[in-house]
């Protein structure tokens, strides 16, 4: 059988070893907790902190004669999921029992998809810096989560929290599209983001609302694919990039000496910044699936997955799309808008009846930047919509000269308040009254003949001219009209 690869080998990616050129090749597994208020097979509670085994039902600890009841709000999240994936909606799914022995599963199984999981065949979109990489979604299916050891709270004994026991989780399994570390990380990305537009899942990593198992392979460029090895529960984007292109570099190392892959499955050490052997294939368990004799088949109409998609909110690609087309954004601050579904709102609110760009601009730059070094957030931002609004309001109608703004979102950002009334009791008004900046001007020129004279055949000079009228006039002369006077007066072009 011939594999038809949807990517051609492209040299920009290639890693290079002592003997040639190497392409790495990536497919991911994300386990994504589902958002909801009970877990997947009970009605135990799925809030994140609380103290161990508090969330705990006679279902999720496994209590003989206990019995799953499905949870609809899941099953409606896993098919929103697969329609924001634009993937293949299955009416019809099974849920199977995947056997395996460990202290944190009380069943002894965990109830998952294996043959027909409820999602197949979807797609994600990737805006690289100089590329579109479309990476295919082979499947997503829902599945409960464990529970928890803990090994540190006690010299001779484990304990074991199932909080987490019989959460839903939706496991989305890419295809082997992805070719670098880079585009690992776009793909997480890119994926976090839908799935928080959604509300399908928080995206929160470091809480193990989302994991990684991230599978890498090295060939030589135009060769069928190589052997894989699975680094399992990776929980950060840039931990995952960092495993990658340590795996990469080891697998090429092994094989341009000659060795060969084992299939194995891996652990990232993020303090070594190294991968190592977890068990190899042969140690891999066999897990024994059989369809869950306690649960029905999963079956709902298509008529119940068109109502979802109505409801389906816009998502970040038509968004960024409709932000170009409609406001003439670039692409570049589209993408920095929409990777939060707060910050495009923020963004529209502060841009309605406004220059779309220069809202896009302060929005990005004065406030993303001032929030960025607070370690703030769009919902903790002590400027809003509103007052932002305002800002751009003043400049545009000439109040203020844009260097004024920015001491005015100063004020507003540590004070508060409504930025016209700030700019009239603190007389920040620009000073447009030619008469008066004239005054300054000629102020300005008749102490400095000399640079009068070198400016005349330097006209780059008068730069500095402008400079000292702002000073002089404390910023507040419409930089304009001093530009025109300036060049009028010492007759520069
Ligand atoms: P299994 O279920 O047997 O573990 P799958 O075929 O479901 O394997 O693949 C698991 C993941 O591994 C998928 O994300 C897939 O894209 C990825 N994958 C499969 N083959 C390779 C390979 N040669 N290199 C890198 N990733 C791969
Ligand atoms: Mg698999």
């Amino acid at each position: 059988m011939t594999i038809v690869e949807a990517r051609k080998p492209d040299p920009k990616k290639f890693i290079k070893g002592a003997t040639g050129d190497w392409e790495v090749v990536i497919g991911m597994e994300v386990h994504a907790q589902v958002t909801s208020q009970a877990k997947l097979f009970s009605g135990a509670s799925t809030e994140f902190g609380n103290d161990p085994n508090a969330n705990v039902s006679l279902v999720d600890a496994a209590m003989p004669g206990m019995l799953p009841v499905i949870n609809e709000e899941c099953v409606a999240q896993a098919i929103r999921t697969g329609l924001g994936l634009k993937a293949q909606i299955n009416l019809k799914s099974v849920f199977d029992r995947k056997n395996y022995f460990y202290p944190d599963l009380p069943q002894g199984y965990q109830i998952s998809q294996f043959k027909q999981p409820i999602v197949g065949e979807g797609i994600i979109i990737l805006d690289m810096p100089d590329e579109r990489v479309e990476v295919g979604v082979e499947r997503l299916h829902l599945e409960q989560d464990a529970g928890k050891s803990l090994h540190d709270q006690h010299p001779t004994m484990s304990f074991v929290d199932l909080n987490r026991s019989g959460v839903a989780l939706m496991e989305i399994v890419s295809k082997p599209d992805l070719r670098s570390a880079d585009e690992a990380k776009a793909y997480l990305t890119k994926l976090r983001i839908i799935l928080r537009y959604l509300g399908t899942c928080d995206g929160n990593m470091d809480q193990g609302s989302m994991r990684a198992d991230v599978n890498v392979s090295v060939r030589r460029p135009g060769e069928g694919f190589g052997t894989r090895c699975e680094i399992k529960n990776v929980n950060s984007i840039r931990f995952v990039g960092q495993a990658i292109e340590y795996e990469a570099r080891r697998q090429i190392a092994i094989l341009e000496d000659g060795g060969s892959i084992d299939q194995e499955t891996r652990l990232y050490d993020a303090v070594k910044g190294e991968t190592r052997s977890m068990r190899s294939k042969e140690e891999a368990h066999d897990y024994r699936y059989f369809p869950d004799p306690d649960l029905l088949p999963l079956e709902f109409t298509q008529a119940y997955v068109d109502e979802l998609a109505q409801h389906l909110p816009e998502l970040p690609d038509d968004k960024k799309a409709r932000f170009v087309a409609d406001y003439g954004l670039t692409p570049y601050d589209a993408d920095v808008l929409v990777a939060e579904k707060v910050s495009a709102d923020f963004f529209e609110s502060v841009a309605k009846g406004r220059d779309a760009k220069m809202a896009a601009n302060w929005v990005i730059n004065e406030l993303f930047g001032r929030l960025n070094k607070e370690g703030l957030t769009i919902e903790t931002s002590p400027v809003n919509a509103g007052q932002l609004g305002g800002i751009i309001d003043l400049i545009k109608e000439g109040t203020i000269s844009g260097k004024i703004a920015k001491d005015l979102f100063e004020i507003i950002w540590t004070e508060g308040g409504e930025p016209a009334a700030v700019v009239e009791a603190r007389g920040m008004k620009q000073v447009t009254d030619l008469g008066a900046i004239e005054a300054v001007v000629d102020q300005i020129i008749a102490a400095n003949p000399d640079k009068v004279a070198q400016a005349k055949e330097k006209p780059t000079l008068l730069g500095w001219f402008v400079g000292q009228v702002m000073k002089e006039s404390k910023g507040k002369a419409n930089p304009q009209a001093v530009n025109d006077l300036l060049k009028a007066k010492i007759g520069i072009e």
